[in-house]
């Protein structure tokens, strides 16, 4: 028996696992008790991974126009059918679309090729779907994509706010530390936001329950009220901030009084002043947000309503403060560290970082190759899937996720991939509903099989662990990136032998040139993990970036000193003017619908619902009602319904409850066409996005409700 240390591949907490390997399987797994995101704490679907493991339903054998092929030949023939298309219609005819769940090695080479070497832009990720909005909030407000806080800053604080997060489902170990730290501190508080009354409220001592969509006028309310009360800490503003003016001129005339503020969002105005003056009168105030502000058409103006309060009160850089996104994925972050959103060009720079294009050229270079690198973004997301559709995209690459269920408007996606020339899937599972559309499947290593590194939601970079080998034929996908490279011409730049030298080669680019004058500044910077070889790499231990010379150990927490990573240090409060959900309602379309997760189901359910235990939970798709739209559609609790949109339809047995606001209705995002026909989310949904960040606005939905 031996026992190896890795990292949960579920959602964005990160928790540290330590697995048990016994005659060749995985026989059981535990909370890590030394890392830092759990401390031996797991949920229930952590809990369970060594029971979704095994050869059963995985992909196992490379495959070529239906015919199961050597590796050679699917390397070969991938690498050839790539080049015809880019000969024939240029580099950006092909693209790549990528997902959190892989590993910042896999990550890093994929973005490497597709932008340095094949020199298309067109490279974005399905965590797209889930912080892109957190993402343009923080670079707008902090001048980088840095959460500022950590795990702990959630137990230090005074007054914990959760806006469109059900944590209690969706990262329960965060939750349990949160409800732990307030068994400890009697003092301390927590607010819930949200449209619909979760577990999470279980332990909350006040709860708003806001119209869908109306965040930014309750967040605009607060700084108003704030500026009003004088509890805006007006030195901090002063010593580290800009836009201060703008911002509470725009809040004060979108956001009238407190009854008013109330009205707009639908809530109870003596509820939302205790809320204000809680906010105001703590310095030591975490705001935790999620897909509920994220994704929405304004969702990244919702991210900078919050940050705003946190700068106007100066409740950032400090023990217990700051706005905190959590991610949904586990490796949300790392993607984001190598650049691989199509906003991004690589290590943290943006297209027009000034000098970025000639520090990743020089850097990428070898001795015969020069990168081909594009000079400006490529095609988010939902643009990208409209660009195939047009015929622009001649050949996708899909790695590690399921672009025909999780995209909005998934049947218009279906049709594109349908007449894309070339479609590539690196896949682990053997049946999704993205496979019948490759011409090429490569099957791919998974969880407990493949060695990398992932970052959670508090930056902290951890290992992923192999400890079995992967079934059949499956390889790393790192591997098969740098097979298709190497076959393109390109081996000189693509010469790894394992995920350590990627690794090491990234947190090199990180910290290439950086703070030289000429050079790119970043604060993503890992220089600090530098020259690790294989034994240290193997042994790494978790730690949170920036790790440099000056941070050897990481850094808890940024901002401290107040100097952000703005061109002349300050902060920026936006000016936000609050909008409703784009997707309106109507006489056919009365209901607004919420989609989201289940306690123990993990995306497309993979993985999980090959646990039973995670299926005694909900066993079946489902739509909670509120009872008197029940009452008004003629359905009953336990009864078969449908609701229909503009896009399309999902029938499911309703759950009727309270917990629903009445005109809103919620369903869960995991079951995809492989379970059932008729209960996939995302055929409720239409293609509209957030301008800013290009994330679809999934929570706000236009539904109707009837019998089936
Ligand atoms: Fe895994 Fe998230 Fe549960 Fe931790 S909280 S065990 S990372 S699913």
């Amino acid at each position: 028996m031996t026992q190896a240390k890795t990292t949960c591949p579920y959602c964005g907490v990160g928790c540290g696992v330590t697995a048990t390997i016994e005659a060749g399987t995985l026989s059981a797994v535990e909370g890590d008790r030394e890392h830092p995101a759990n401390y031996g704490r797991l949920c229930v679907k952590g809990s369970a991974l060594h029971e979704t493991l095994g050869e059963q339903g995985r992909l196992t054998h490379p495959r070529v126009d239906g015919v199961e092929v050597s590796w050679e030949s699917a390397l070969s023939t991938t690498a050839e059918r790539l080049n015809a298309q880019r000969a024939e219609h240029g580099n950006h005819s092909v693209a790549a679309y990528l997902s959190g769940q892989l590993l910042t090695e896999d990550y890093y080479m994929a973005n490497k090729l597709f932008k340095g070497f094949l020199g298309t832009p067109h490279l974005d990720t399905n965590s797209r779907l889930c912080m892109a909005s957190a993402v343009v909030g923080y670079k707008r407000a902090f001048g980088a994509d840095a959460v500022p806080c950590n795990y702990e800053d959630l137990e230090e604080a005074e007054l914990v706010v959760l806006v469109g997060s059900n944590l209690a489902w969706n990262h329960p170990v965060l939750y349990q530390r949160i409800k732990v730290a307030k068994e400890r501190n009697p003092l301390m508080r927590l607010v819930v936001i949200d449209p619909r009354v979760t577990d999470s409220c279980e332990i909350a001592d006040l709860y708003l329950g806001i119209k869908p969509g109306s965040d930014a006028y309750l967040f605009n309310g607060l700084l108003a009220w704030m500026a009003k009360r004088r509890k805006l800490d007006t030195l901090y503003l002063e010593r580290h901030t800009e836009g201060v003016e703008e911002a509470l001129a725009a809040a004060q005339q979108t956001a009238g009084s407190v009854a008013e503020v109330a009205a707009a969002c639908d809530v109870d105005p003596e509820r939302l002043e205790t809320f204000y003056y809680w906010f105001a009168s703590q310095l030591h105030v975490v705001t935790l947000y999620s897909q509920g502000v994220n994704q929405s058409a304004s969702g990244t103006d919702k991210c900078n309503a919050i940050i705003n309060c946190h700068l106007a009160g100066g409740k950032i850089g400090l023990p217990g403060a700051g706005p905190f996104s959590i991610t949904g994925q586990p490796n949300a972050m790392g993607g984001r560290e190598v650049g691989g959103l199509a906003n991004q060009l690589a290590a943290h720079m943006d297209y027009h970082t000034p000098g970025a294009l000639d520090l990743v050229s020089r850097f990428w270079a070898t001795d015969n190759l020069t990168p081909i690198l594009p000079e400006g973004p490529g095609y988010k997301a939902v643009e990208l899937f409209e660009a195939i559709e047009r015929g622009e995209i001649k050949a996708l690459w899909v790695m590690a996720t399921n672009p025909a269920i999780s995209l909005p408007d998934a049947a218009r996606v279906r049709a594109a991939l349908e007449k894309c020339p070339l479609v590539i899937v690196s896949e682990c599972a053997a049946h999704t509903d993205l496979l019948p559309y490759a011409d090429i499947v490569l099957p791919a290593s998974g969880w407990s099989e493949k060695d990398g590194t992932v970052t959670n939601s508090e930056r902290r970079i951890s290992r992923q662990r192999g400890m079995l080998p992967p079934p059949g034929e499956a390889r790393h996908d790192w591997w098969i990136i740098a097979e298709v490279a190497k076959r393109l011409g390109f081996a000189e730049a693509f010469n790894y032998s394992h995920p350590w030298e990627i690794f090491d080669e990234h947190a090199r680019l990180s910290g290439f040139e950086n703070g030289l004058a000429g050079s790119p500044k970043r604060l993503f910077d890992i220089s600090g993990l530098v020259g690790l070889g294989r034994k240290d790499y193997d042994a790494l231990a978790p730690v949170q970036w920036p790790v440099t010379s000056q941070a050897p150990q990481g850094t808890a927490r940024l901002f401290e000193n107040g100097e952000f990573a703005t061109a002349n240090g300050r902060a920026k409060l936006l000016a936000i003017k609050p909008q409703g959900p784009v997707q309106a309602l109507s006489a056919a379309y009365p209901l607004r619908l919420n989609t989201g997760r289940i306690r123990d189901q993990w995306h497309t359910m993979t993985r999980t619902a090959r646990a039973p235990r995670l299926m005694n939970h909900r066993a079946e798709p489902f739509m909670d009602v509120h009872p008197d739209d029940a009452q008004d559609a003629g359905v009953v609790d336990q009864g078969l319904a449908v609701l229909s949109a503009a896009k399309g339809e999902f029938r499911a047995r309703v759950r009727v409850s309270n917990a629903q606001r009445r005109g809103e209705v919620f369903v869960p995002i995991h079951w995809t066409d492989c379970f059932t026909q008729q209960a996939r989310s995302s055929a409720l949904i239409g293609g509209i996005t957030d301008p800013l960040s290009g994330q679809p606005e999934s929570k706000h939905g236009a539904v109707a409700l009837g019998p089936l």
